[in-house]
């Protein structure tokens, strides 16, 4: 018997965690961040049911990783990554920033080119600053 080939989700799996594990933490990417948080609630324009809010909270010793898998555990080449939003809002100094991201995933492994997920994902960036009292 050959070994099993990790499938299309666990290869997703893996390149994430890399990722992750590759990740600056934030008190290095963002010194004068002292934290931030994530707000985030989901519309599925599909006939799913929409998924439950999420707040992800990162302080000064977490990685420094903006990416949020998709909350379809089928989805794949799916999530939201925050990144550029994180730099706005840091760069700008501000202390909250509100936006959307449409997932631009596919729906599942047999409709990859065909589907795509499109669940939106609407969002609040807080953050806190060294200055602030
Ligand atoms: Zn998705």
């Amino acid at each position: 018997m050959s070994r099993r080939k990790p499938d299309i989700y666990e290869r997703q799996k893996q390149i994430r965690n890399q990722e992750y594990w590759q990740s600056h933490p934030l008190r290095e990417k963002y010194p004068e961040v002292t934290g931030l948080v994530i707000k985030m609630s989901f519309k599925d324009y599909d006939e799913r049911s929409n998924p439950k809010p999420r707040q992800v909270e990162f302080s000064q010793e977490s990685k420094a990783f903006f990416k949020i898998d998709c909350p379809y555990r089928e989805c794949v080449s799916g999530g939201f990554d925050f990144s550029s939003a994180i730099d706005e809002l840091v760069t700008s100094h501000l202390d909250k920033l509100d936006g959307t991201i449409t997932c631009q995933g596919w729906q599942d492994k047999e409709r990859i080119g065909k589907h795509r997920c499109f669940l939106e994902l609407s969002y609040t960036i807080f953050a806190k600053y060294k200055n602030d009292s």
